[in-house]
């Protein structure tokens, strides 16, 4: 039986119906979250992630500023840009689009993010929130894979959860959370001895590894969950033929565009999956979700503490 299509733009859709009513709430108390996005140079990529990370902003009715340092923007630079942003009260999230040009630091630039800002969940301080199971931010792509599982009705408590990939971004956050829900997890990477064995023992297979249709039909266990996060264009025909021999509809969209994308799991596991994220449409319109969700989550944490702290100045001032 093909497996159940978890849908991520159905699953968006919902999370901003609800983060309209939140930002709602806060307008009512004046208070309107703003993203601050950092696009340093011309990468095409990276203007059109932006470019949609600020559309998302548009939609929703949150604040959005953009700031274009040049290519060759030094880290003195950059830190003095984050500096300023880290002190303007109604920017309450910042987002640096990474890749950095070679030249700049991005580990200090990152670090320079207030972590109350830090709505990719990057920095340190919210990376050690998540591994002692603390509130804080969390990064948006394995936030945004979890809503999916919650919101789809997959459970995640006691089931054999493989993550392929461990990346700081992906990979390690996923594992974490999926852990912090009861999962037992494995985390899988280039040096893992039998891959394919790992995956098949998998209740949620959760793959972000960057290559494209790696996680073949016969490495999932009929019925597992695959949440599949890679992004991968094929612009060569032989490989989008060897791909997707069984799906002429990829292969039309290919001759017609000259691209198609793939996720890093083979479009035939959705014939012995019990439920698949597709690509596009599964994780990545999640990943946009959560970083609006951050963004009203840090004008509420940030504003409201602040808020608070003044309250608590009235109340012990003597008369
Ligand atoms: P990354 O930093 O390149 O990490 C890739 C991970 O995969 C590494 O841990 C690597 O292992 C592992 N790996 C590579 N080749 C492998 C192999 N042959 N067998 C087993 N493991 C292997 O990538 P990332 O930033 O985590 O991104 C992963 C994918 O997700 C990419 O396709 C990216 O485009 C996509 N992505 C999508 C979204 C979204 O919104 N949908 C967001 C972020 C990323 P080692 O550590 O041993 O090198």
């Amino acid at each position: 039986m093909p497996a159940r299509i978890l849908n991520g733009i159905a699953i968006r859709d919902q999370i901003y119906g609800e983060l309209k009513q939140e930002i709602a709430t806060l307008s009512g108390a004046g208070i309107r979250p703003g993203l601050a996005a950092v696009l340093v140079g011309e990468i095409p990529a990276s203007q059109i992630y932006v470019r949609s990370k600020i559309a998302a902003c548009e939609q929703l009715g949150l604040g959005s500023w953009q700031v274009t340092p040049p290519a060759t923007v030094t880290t003195e630079k950059m830190l003095a840009l984050i500096a300023e942003l880290n002190a303007r009260e109604e920017v309450d999230g910042i987002l640096v689009q990474l890749p950095l040009p070679p030249q700049v630091d991005t580990k200090r630039v990152l670090e320079a993010v207030d972590p109350a800002k830090d709505v990719d969940g990057f920095h340190p301080v919210n990376l050690g929130r998540l591994v002692s199971g603390r509130a804080g931010l969390v990064a948006c792509t394995p936030a945004g894979c979890m809503e999916i599982l919650r919101r789809s009705g997959i459970a995640v408590e006691g089931a054999e959860a493989v993550v392929v990939g461990r990346s700081d971004i992906v990979g390690k956050p996923m594992a974490l959370l999926l852990m912090h829900a009861n999962a037992t997890v494995t985390i899988c990477h280039s040096k893992t001895r039998d891959l394919r064995g790992v995956v098949r023992r998998a209740d949620i297979v959760i793959a972000a590894i960057g290559r494209a249709a790696m996680i073949e039909p016969d490495w999932v266990r009929p019925g597992a969950t695959v949440v599949d996060v890679g992004i991968n264009r094929i612009i060569d025909a032989a490989e989008a033929q060897r791909i997707f021999a069984n799906f002429p509809a990829k292969l039309a969209q290919f001759r017609e565009k000259g691209s198609v994308l793939v996720g890093d799991v083979h479009p035939g596991v959705a014939e012995v999956a019990g439920a698949v994220t597709p690509v596009p449409g599964g994780v990545g319109p999640l990943t946009i979700a959560m970083l609006m969700s951050n963004t009203v989550k840090a004008a509420r944490l940030r504003r409201a503490q602040s808020a608070s702290k003044n309250m608590t100045g009235v109340a012990v001032a003597k008369p």
